[in-house]
């Protein structure tokens, strides 16, 4: 398979169809980002890279960071995380609130923002230094330090966190928080906060398409089992209430993030990262999904 021919190919079709959607401007410095940047990078198990567009340029990658830090805490808490957050798509915008008083204080799932702060309390109950460790996880899945966080994004969203707040109050009223509100804030922006270029956050998410081992650091990261949970948590709830249209155009276990990138990858035979920052009404990068429907779409190789 030409991997470089496909991405250059998939990247001018999508050009072409000059899709129009509205960058982020709920965290007021997501929206000073250039509305047409777009980058592809992907990278297959033997670390071979292939990249097209603005795919060397670091940018925001936010929600998609939840995959990282539930990676760290998987194995730390084996069954006992799951009696704090569920693993159910929401159906759901990301930060619904009314969804947290029905169900009692338990995230419906991981990836919407109250299930972040619960992983963001869990890694500040089992880090020493969370913010610092998160930082180190990522750069040893990509084999180099390349993670950079935005110190204006990270203030921009706590100057303007009042529904995360509200919810976080309201997972503690639950008694699924332990760590102070602030600090549990603090961390989950902070890492929501967290700049990557295209190729290096492919790279991070390698080790999920390569059975929980990772070839950047050279060791294994999580273990069979829980890899194959995570791929099947990105599947059902990788992209807000728009997951199930995910699975049914691309059906790639993938996460997307607010800045407009989404990572994705196709197990056993690489990881793909695309950057776009014009979303959709749900909040997914409408480029970025588009490149990577086409992009299976003409693949000789399928997830099903
Ligand atoms: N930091 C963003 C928030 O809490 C993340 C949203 C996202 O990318 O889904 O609203």
């Amino acid at each position: 398979m030409d991997y470089q021919a496909l991405i250059e190919e998939v990247y001018k079709e999508v050009n072409d169809l000059n899709l129009k959607g509205k960058v982020a401007d709920y965290i007021p410095e997501l929206a000073e980002v250039d509305g047409d940047k777009f980058g592809i990078a992907l990278v297959d198990l033997e670390g071979n890279v292939y990249g097209v567009g603005d795919y060397e340029e670091a940018f925001s990658i936010q929600s998609i960071s939840k995959v990282h830090t539930l990676a760290m805490v998987f194995h730390k808490f084996k069954s006992k995380l799951w009696s704090r957050v569920n693993v159910e798509p929401s159906g759901n915008p990301f930060n619904s609130i009314a969804q947290l008083e029905y169900e009692k204080g338990i995230p419906r799932n991981p990836f919407i923002n109250a299930g972040a702060l619960v992983i963001s309390d869990a890694l500040i109950s089992k880090f020493e230094n969370p913010k610092e460790e998160i930082i180190d996880f990522i750069n040893e899945l990509v084999g180099h330090q390349c993670v950079k966080v935005n110190e204006s994004v990270y203030q921009s969203e706590l100057d303007h966190s009042e529904r995360n707040t509200a919810m976080a109050y309201f997972l503690k009223a639950y008694g699924n928080i332990e760590n102070s509100i602030q600090e549990v804030l603090e961390t989950y922006v902070y890492h929501c906060a967290m700049e990557m270029c295209c190729v290096d956050l492919a790279k991070s998410f390698s080790f999920f398409a390569n059975n929980g081992y990772s070839i950047f650091a050279d060791r294994e990261i999580l273990n069979e089992s829980h890899n194959k949970r995570m791929n099947a948590l990105m599947l059902t709830c990788g992209f807000y209430d728009e997951s199930g249209e995910f699975a049914f155009r691309v059906g790639l276990p993938g996460k997307s993030g607010v800045g407009g990138g989404v990572a994705a990858v196709m197990p056993n035979k690489f990881s793909i990262a695309v950057w776009s920052p014009q979303l959709n009404e749900k909040g997914n990068s409408l480029k970025s999904i588009k490149a990577l429907e086409l992009l299976t779409d003409k693949l000789h190789f399928s997830l099903f």
